[in-house]
């Protein structure tokens, strides 16, 4: 029988809300996650967990169980936006413009739990829990820079699960979705290179403000006659500027910056070297240059089919058969979870934070954003009965 991680989770939930109330009052953009963190180590080796950093700001903790067996890791993000929080609670926010608006709060103080669930038992536990306290979610990357750190290593971490906070979805649901989950970013900078003339005699010149726009065009037609209508891709130009200062000059030169959405690694290839084709030959064929530089940034987060069903089984022996919601469609959006998951198998599940009675009308990102923290325990509980069952399902190693 695996141990009651509910009523274990119960047990401690007001600690759980105490330490989200406390991270959400003292919020840390990326990178700058120090106080965070040390809250954090802290919490971790009073448990008796070894910890280490990892990204600077970035912890790992490592409870060894008392049984052999593999390692799975347990992921959750630490920082928060440059916003400014408009909140009467008595936890809000007590550092201007900083604000826990997308429940990266939330995910620590519940991992944090699972660490205290998961220690307690830990002669039973059969195998590893890796805890990843991960900087700079928002920003550039923190899940990248604590595998460059070889977080993964040391002990292997052979499967990686993580949360987020969902106010789509109603507390004591647990959101899952099959394969492709969220979008990929990219960042793409074009410059088209021509010849400056008189405007009068533009044939004696190459037009880089005519080019540049047939390459904005030609770049939209891409995206709705090349690509299947059913699977979502978009590329946006959010900047263009010409070098060109003068009504009666031809411009030499226009810069254009732009973002690419895509699911999945086989669409993201593809649109990228889309981008890069088309702007090139558009300003080839008529006269001009084009340079393309573009910037990888998150790969989007693809779920592993089986490791999803596995923590769907691991949530409804937890929460009971109707706590798993299937989530229908992929989100747009960026995650940088998927990073760990192009090293190992694993899921990202959403949990449901939504009560209307307790304000949590506004979605991530927004200055009322507000959770139910009803929510946290059960959070707490399912990262801890996934990580069992993984170890428990997996002792072979593998
Ligand atoms: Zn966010
Ligand atoms: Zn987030």
């Amino acid at each position: 029988m695996p141990p009651d991680f509910l009523r274990e989770a119960g047990a401690i939930k007001d600690e759980i809300i105490c330490l989200r109330r406390d991270i959400h009052q003292y919020p840390e953009l990326g990178r700058e996650e120090f106080e965070t963190a040390k809250k954090v180590e802290a919490y971790l080796r009073e448990l008796g967990i070894t910890t280490r950093r990892a990204a600077d700001t970035g912890v790992i903790g490592l409870l060894e169980g008392g049984a052999a067996g593999g390692t799975v890791g347990l992921r959750a993000d630490m920082d928060a936006l440059a916003m400014q929080e408009y909140s009467d609670v008595p936890y809000a926010s007590k550092r201007p413009g900083v604000m826990h608006a997308c429940g990266h709060d939330c995910h620590t103080a519940a991992l944090l739990g699972t660490a205290k669930i998961l220690s307690r038992l830990k002669d039973r536990l059969p195998g590893n829990v890796k805890f990843f306290f991960q900087p700079d979610e928002e920003g550039d990357g923190g899940a990248q820079r604590m595998i460059d750190d070889g977080g993964m290593e040391d002990p292997k971490v052979s499967a990686m699960f993580g949360a987020h906070v969902s106010v789509g979805l109603p507390t004591g649901k647990i959101g899952l979705r099959y394969g492709k989950a969220h979008a990929a970013s990219d960042e793409f900078d074009i410059t088209v290179k021509g010849r400056s003339s008189h405007a009068a005699r533009p044939h004696e010149g190459t037009d880089t403000i005519a080019i540049g726009a047939q390459v904005v065009t030609a770049l939209q037609q891409y995206v709705s006659r090349q690509v299947d209508p059913l699977e979502p891709a978009v590329v946006t130009i959010g900047t263009f500027n010409s070098k060109g200062s003068q009504r009666n000059v031809i411009s030499d030169e226009v810069k254009m910056t732009g973002t690419i959405r895509t699911l999945g690694p086989e669409m993201r290839r593809r649109t990228a070297e889309a981008v890069r084709g088309i702007a090139e030959g558009v300003a080839k064929a008529m006269g001009a240059e084009a340079e393309v530089v573009i910037n990888e940034s998150y790969p989007g987060v693809v779920n592993d089919p089986a490791m999803t069903e596995f923590a769907g089984n691991a949530v409804k022996a937890l929460l009971g058969e109707d706590a798993v919601v299937t989530i229908p469609n992929p989100s747009m959006g960026t995650e940088d979870f998927g990073v760990f998951l192009e090293h190992v198998p694993g899921t990202f599940y959403l949990a449901g934070v939504c009560n209307l009675e307790k304000g949590t009308a506004f979605p991530e990102h927004n200055n009322r954003f507000r959770v139910d923290e009803d929510a946290l325990p059960i959070l707490s509980a399912v990262h801890a009965a996934v990580a069992w069952d993984y170890l428990f399902y997996h002792r072979s190693g593998l």
